[in-house]
């Protein structure tokens, strides 16, 4: 990866090594949410229900690279969709970049130093590991009493 890609090269730009490794992996995106209206994208609701593949102790994806077998519906992120995901976290750094702000400064881009970014992460208090439900468990009806606050646009 280049030095500072994130800084020195627009989103269209970046390689596919580079776009990855933009994702810190906090998993946010893979819970279930209400977008009450399209217009509003930032007054978006998450849940603590998670994608079904989500590995809720990890945060994870349990299959990545065959994800869409399983969701059809779940989103692969480019440049050309980020104006209309404004729902997306405010730590999710393609977010940031895409208005124009800075990376999270625990971003392992900026720490190199795992733990480091783990324990930022704790502390900004970003992350759905150990504390989201998978949606196998959840009935449907049943998804607004499960809306929590501690995600944010
Ligand atoms: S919200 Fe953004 S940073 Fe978090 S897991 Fe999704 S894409 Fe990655
Ligand atoms: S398929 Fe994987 S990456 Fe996509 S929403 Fe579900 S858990 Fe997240």
């Amino acid at each position: 990866m280049r030095p500072n890609f994130w800084q020195q090269y627009t989103l269209e730009e970046l390689t596919t090594a580079e776009w990855e490794a933009l994702c810190d992996g906090c998993g946010a995106c893979c819970l279930e949410k209400f977008l009450d209206d399209p217009d509003e994208p930032y007054t978006v609701e998450y849940t603590d229900v998670a994608c079904k593949l989500l590995d809720c102790e990890t945060g994870y994806c349990s299959n990545y690279a065959n994800r869409h077998q399983y969701v059809p519906e779940c989103v692969s992120l480019t440049p050309a969709k980020l104006p209309d995901m404004m729902w997306l976290p405010e730590n999710c750094a393609y977010k940031r970049l895409y208005l124009g702000q800075d990376l999270p400064k625990w971003h392992l881009l900026l720490t190199n130093d795992i733990e480091a970014t783990k324990q930022g992460m704790r502390q900004a208090g970003v992350g759905v590991a150990g504390r989201c439900v998978s949606e196998t468990w959840v009935n449907e009806d049943d998804l607004e009493e499960r809306i929590i606050q501690w995600v944010h646009a």
